[in-house]
């Protein structure tokens, strides 16, 4: 009997060994193909703006005495794809870099008025020229333990997508706010709104409610992911709300002391 308990117990360990290998490559396969997912996705979106510059390169070629301005034309369209590409490496880049823990995180004291002041002072330009009306309003002075640039990377992601999916003459309202553990970053528009059944899947990389509406206004898909890795490696939460042809609102919440 003893030889017998002995096998079984050999047996429900070896079973319950196979059974978490199982799961582990369960695990590592997920992984795998969200990775093979990932790289097939990168691969498309470089794609599109160098098939694009080679239609245009060949038209080139093939043109025999056309107007100056019509080549012209042309080299202005590789251009704007060139820039493109360049976008989506540069959003590429950073989301790696917001991929890794929050060890990577590079954390000193911020004043965070003084950081959002400057985030809207640089994309007033841009909201200008949409006539979109931007709007700081800040309820106390905040200093937080932060890593400055990547927060700055991820609220200045919102506000801009405020301004680009805003309408004309619309208007972007950020507030800050603070209690005794957090600071609180909301980023308000008057814009087109999400569709409640988009709302789960903005943070998808590469995932944007109307392709090519988003493209013409130069979205990779990447903003939002970069954001949210950005906010979960300061232990922070991030949700939206949004009304469709009213408005959107995200909130950040950050501790203020970091929590390693
Ligand atoms: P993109 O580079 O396309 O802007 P994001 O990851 O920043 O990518 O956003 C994903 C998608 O979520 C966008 O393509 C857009 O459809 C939608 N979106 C993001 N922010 C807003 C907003 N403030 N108002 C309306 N739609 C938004």
């Amino acid at each position: 009997y003893e030889e017998d308990g002995l096998n079984v117990n050999t047996y429900t360990e070896t079973k319950e060994m196979s059974e978490s290998f199982n799961q582990l490559f369960g695990r590592m396969k997920t992984i795998d193909d969200s990775r093979q997912e990932f790289v097939s996705n990168v691969s498309h979106e470089l794609k599109t703006p160098l098939t694009s510059m080679k239609v245009l390169a060949d038209s080139i070629n093939a043109m025999e005495d056309a107007p100056v301005e019509l080549y012209k034309e042309f080299m202005e369209d590789i251009t704007n794809e060139i820039e493109r590409e360049n976008k989506i490496i540069t959003d590429l880049l950073s989301l790696v870099k917001m991929d890794k823990s929050a060890a990577d995180l590079n954390i000193s004291s911020i004043n965070i008025n003084e950081m959002l002041e400057l985030i809207l002072k640089r994309l007033r330009s841009i909201a200008e020229k949409q006539n979109i009306e931007l709007v700081l309003e800040t309820f106390r002075p905040v200093t937080a333990e932060i890593d400055e640039v990547k927060l700055t990377l991820a609220i200045t992601n919102l506000v801009e997508n405020a301004i680009k999916y805003n309408r004309e003459n619309g208007w972007v309202h950020v507030t800050l706010n603070a209690d005794y553990q957090y600071f609180y970053v909301k980023v308000e528009d008057s814009g087109i709104g999400i569709p409640e059944d988009s709302l789960e899947h903005i943070y998808e990389r590469f995932y944007r409610v109307d392709k090519s509406h988003s493209r013409e206004i130069g979205g990779t898909g990447l903003g939002l992911a970069i954001t949210r890795n950005a906010v979960l490696m300061h232990r922070g939460a991030i949700k939206a709300y949004s009304t469709e042809g009213e408005g959107t609102i995200f909130t950040v919440r950050i501790p203020l002391n970091y929590i390693a």
